[in-house]
């Protein structure tokens, strides 16, 4: 009988499994990847409403620009095109002001605005955190924060001493002081951000790029969440689409065999190893069984790996019990794409934010803490649809095309998306349809409020709306459960070696050869390439696979201590 066979399997086709794939595939391993749309990319889309226009319903900036998959996969030459933004982000408030924040490809512009709003010396506030550590300082940073496997729990280590807080102490040496350890951002902004509508900013950029800002002791994963965003500073030519391309074409080139329209249904494990796959009796693939002779990958989140796909009498009832209380819901975004004649001129200082250095990405209105606190609130403590008042409303309006001129013909501009943070469909008090009652009425009041702050985005400039609820999202893409860009309940709790649960906090699970590669494990949501990089560490102390010269480890990466005493 005609057999397929691979070295390994890596099931679900999103971000996570064609990097994984490509890593595997270059090391030299045969590697197969199964898809259960028609398409690979999961969260990684970019959709045509209309002709010629393209929208991001799901990811739309790359933040992954410190990622050692860039280099080790050598994206550029399957396609990869970065786009750099002149200006990352800016802030906007009811009463005028109208901040250019710059990014990583024009400081100055930065600068110039506080300048401006804080009357004072620029760089006496975050520069004197963001000049000491430059930019070679915020990739070693991010790196050691995003890019390392989470250090095995037999390692005790203080606090001081795990490796963010080494880089940290290294490079700016004067700004170290014990507090810092037990700070939340939130403590952080306080004292050392003079300037409110840029605190208000930093605090949703640091929970709409992992750790919340509130959340005490977790001070560097935080900035190191609103670190991304700077120092990326850009995305993908031609929307995050493209990217998995590039992805998937540098799997392809080395080997990997990608079949869409192959849908999962269990994973087959004997002898308590995880030895294949059977497909879906609807799949396309004419062998319904895929063997895996070094090791099965999910690339699937976590609850349906082992709910939906594994056998429960491969697992203890208690294992099976932890896995039911993990909570998938959390960071459910509200996403609007608005096609418009002229970019959003807001009030105050219409000078302010110029055709060659506009803000990509604009908080609008970000006024004070206060609106900061009032979505937080309305997301994860009413769990209800935001009351329809501007301190509720605080939305991010990106604009890619003014950078990127694939995104619309000339004459438009494209806001999109427009996010806005809301409750989770099943947390939502008044029922999951919550968000999707209200969406009419919510589109129209942040449509309203962008008129407020930008009067010229009145019916005769906005050309066309589209929307997606975090519903929506789910229905395009059910690895997007409930819209969100997280990948789990977003918890201080499930941070590290312990994310999504402890059991399964190094991409290892119990079942021998099987592991685990999607955002619902560390570092969490966002097109990293970070997941599989970090998983490629474990699959090297496994044995499973032995990169080439290429590759090169985390240098804070710490093996456990079985791998320590075996090399
Ligand atoms: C609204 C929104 C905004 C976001 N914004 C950003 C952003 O700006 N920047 C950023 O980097 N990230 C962003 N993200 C997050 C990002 O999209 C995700 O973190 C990322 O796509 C997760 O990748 P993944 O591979 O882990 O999962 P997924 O992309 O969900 O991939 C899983 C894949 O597995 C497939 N699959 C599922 N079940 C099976 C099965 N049984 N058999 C075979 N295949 C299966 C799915 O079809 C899917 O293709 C956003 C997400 C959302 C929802």
């Amino acid at each position: 009988m005609h057999e397929e066979r691979f070295d390994v399997v890596v099931i679900g086709g999103g971000h996570n499994g064609t990097t994984i794939a490509a890593y595997l595939a270059k090391s030299g391993l045969s590697v197969c990847v199964l898809e259960e749309r028609p398409e690979c990319g999961g969260g990684q889309e970019n959709a045509e409403p209309k002709p010629g226009f393209r929208i991001d319903p799901h990811a739309t900036y790359l933040y992954g620009g410190a990622a050692p998959g860039f280099e080790q996969l050598e994206l550029w030459k399957y396609g990869f095109r970065m786009v750099h933004y002149q200006s990352m982000a800016g802030v906007v408030t009811q009463d005028g002001v109208a901040a250019n924040l710059g990014g990583r490809w024009n400081r100055d512009v930065g600068l110039e605005s506080l300048r401006t709003y804080t009357g004072g010396d620029p760089q006496a506030a975050e520069s004197l955190f963001f000049d000491n550590l430059g930019n070679e300082g915020q990739k070693a940073l991010l790196r050691s924060l995003f890019w390392t496997p989470p250090i095995p729990s037999e390692y005790d280590i203080e606090p001081k001493d795990l490796p963010w807080w080494k880089v940290f102490r290294e490079l700016i040496p004067d700004l170290w002081t014990d507090r810092l350890v037990d700070m939340s951002f939130m403590d952080f902004l306080d004292e050392f951000i003079p300037f409110e509508p840029l605190r208000c900013f930093e605090a949703f950029a640091a929970w709409y790029c992992g750790a919340h800002p509130a959340w005490d002791g977790m001070l560097l994963p935080s900035l190191g969440g609103a670190l991304l965003v700077g120092y990326s500073s850009g995305s993908p030519r031609g929307g995050m689409h493209t990217y998995a391309h590039a992805i998937i074409r540098c799997a392809m080139a080395n080997g990997a065999r990608i079949i869409t329209n192959a849908s999962v249904g269990e994973i087959i494990v004997k002898n308590g190893r995880a030895v294949g796959v059977k497909l879906d009796d609807q799949a396309s693939f004419p062998e319904k069984t895929i063997w895996a002779d070094k090791a099965v990958i999910s690339a699937v989140d976590v609850k349906q790996t082992f709910l939906k796909l594994m056998p429960k009498s491969h697992m203890d009832p208690s294992f099976v019990q932890n896995i039911k209380d993990v909570s998938l819901k959390g960071g459910s975004l509200f996403v609007l794409s608005v096609i418009c004649r002229e970019l959003p001129k807001y009030h105050g200082r219409q000078d302010a934010f110029p055709d060659e250095v506009y803000p990509s990405c604009v908080a609008a209105p970000a006024d004070n803490m206060e609106f900061f606190y009032t979505q937080t609130r309305d997301a994860y403590s009413y769990k209800k649809a935001p009351e329809l008042t501007p301190q509720h409303l605080t939305m991010m309006v990106c604009t890619h095309d003014v950078y990127d001129n694939t995104r619309c013909p000339d004459g438009y501009h494209i806001l999109s998306p427009i996010y806005l943070e809301v409750p989770p469909p099943q947390y939502d008090v008044t029922g999951p349809e919550g968000i999707n009652r209200h969406k009419e009425e919510i589109t129209k009041a942040a449509l309203n409020l962008l008129k407020d702050l930008a009067p010229n985005m009145d019916g005769a400039n906005i050309v066309d709306v589209f929307l997606n609820t975090p519903y929506d999202s789910e229905f395009r893409n059910a690895g997007m459960s409930g819209g969100n860009w997280y990948g789990a309940r977003q918890s201080d709790d499930q941070w590290f070696d312990m994310r999504p649960i402890a059991e399964l906090g190094r991409y290892k699970t119990p079942i021998d050869s099987l592991y685990l590669c999607n955002h619902t494990s560390h570092p969490g949501g966002l097109c990293l390439m970070a997941v599989p990089y970090n998983l490629m560490h474990v699959l090297i102390e496994d044995q499973v696979v032995e990169p080439k010269n290429w590759w090169y480890p985390s240098p804070w990466y710490m093996p456990s201590q079985d791998a320590a005493v075996q090399a």
